[in-house]
């Protein structure tokens, strides 16, 4: 088997309530498809409601079972199978969201942005909101607490950068000089970026970032992975070969991969893009 794929970082499993597919079966599909390997990164269980979705996260009590399952499977596959997480970040209790981070011996942690003051922008039970709402005035907000978030130390990757475009709302102001700031921040921080191939497959039909931000995070010289945002394990490293062509086409030359966190959470390898693509 020819190992010529970026790992995945980005996937999800059927602990979450809204994916098809047990951890193991995203490990098998990542070694059927040639990646350099994988890191489940499921939902952190929500923390900023009182009453949790269970179609939008595992349970807390379902955190240690899924970190033992990971951690079966890297033992399984050494050097090929990571354990991440997805955590929202919301500044209000960023306190417990960075306890339940250092309980667990997370490989590496995902920070996204899900939730704009309690509004889940990118559900689409949620999404009719934007029509209320001043969308560059949303854009803003989003871009700041992205901002924050890796301010914040509590991640090593933030995920799906302009997730606010899922449903194809587009700022109408040019916001070029918020997002070169929002890249300098984050390589001040030295938090990675993800390219993230789901948004091929939402309404906005692209993936996450647009090319004229990655353009900007290349230039910033922040550091990039891969990211499928897989829910069912077909979609594990999904599009990565045209994801690997646009970050080329960015000005990309490399990536990073996590060691286990024996090195260190989040310890990091740079790999150059292989030569074809
Ligand atoms: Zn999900
Ligand atoms: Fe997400
Ligand atoms: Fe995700
Ligand atoms: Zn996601």
């Amino acid at each position: 088997m020819v190992l010529s794929l970026p790992p995945d970082y980005h996937v999800h499993t059927e602990r979450c309530g809204h994916a098809r597919g047990a951890a193991w079966e995203y490990v098998t599909a990542a070694r059927e498809k040639g990646l350099e390997g994988i890191g489940i990164s499921d939902h952190l269980p929500l923390l900023h409601t009182t009453t949790p979705d269970p179609v939008l996260a595992m349970s807390r009590d379902e955190l240690p079972e899924y970190v033992d399952e990971v951690i079966e499977l890297k033992e399984r596959y050494p050097g090929y199978v990571l354990l991440g997480i997805e955590a929202d970040f919301n500044p209000d209790i960023a306190g417990e969201t960075a306890d339940l981070l250092a309980a667990y011996p997370f490989d590496y942690a995902i920070g996204s942005i899900h939730y704009l003051e309690g509004w889940g922008f990118d559900d689409p039970r949620y999404a009719d909101e934007f029509d209320s709402r001043d969308v560059n005035a949303v854009y803003r907000e989003y871009l700041e607490l992205v901002g924050r978030a890796a301010d914040s130390g509590l991640f090593d990757v933030m995920g799906h950068l302009d997730l606010v475009k899922k449903f194809g709302h587009r700022a109408t102001n040019d916001l070029a000089p918020e997002w070169e700031r929002l890249a300098q921040r984050l390589a001040d921080a030295g938090v990675a970026v993800e390219i993230n191939t789901a948004g091929l497959r939402k309404p906005v039909g692209e993936m996450y970032p647009a090319a004229e931000v990655l353009e900007l995070l290349a230039g910033a010289g922040v550091p990039l992975v891969f990211g499928s945002d897989a829910h069912s394990p077909e979609d594990v490293g999904r599009d990565f070969p045209n994801a690997l062509e646009l970050a080329r086409r960015c000005g990309y030359r490399e990536y990073v991969t996590f060691l286990s966190n024996r090195e260190g959470r989040a310890a990091k390898r740079r790999r150059p893009f292989p030569d074809t693509t």
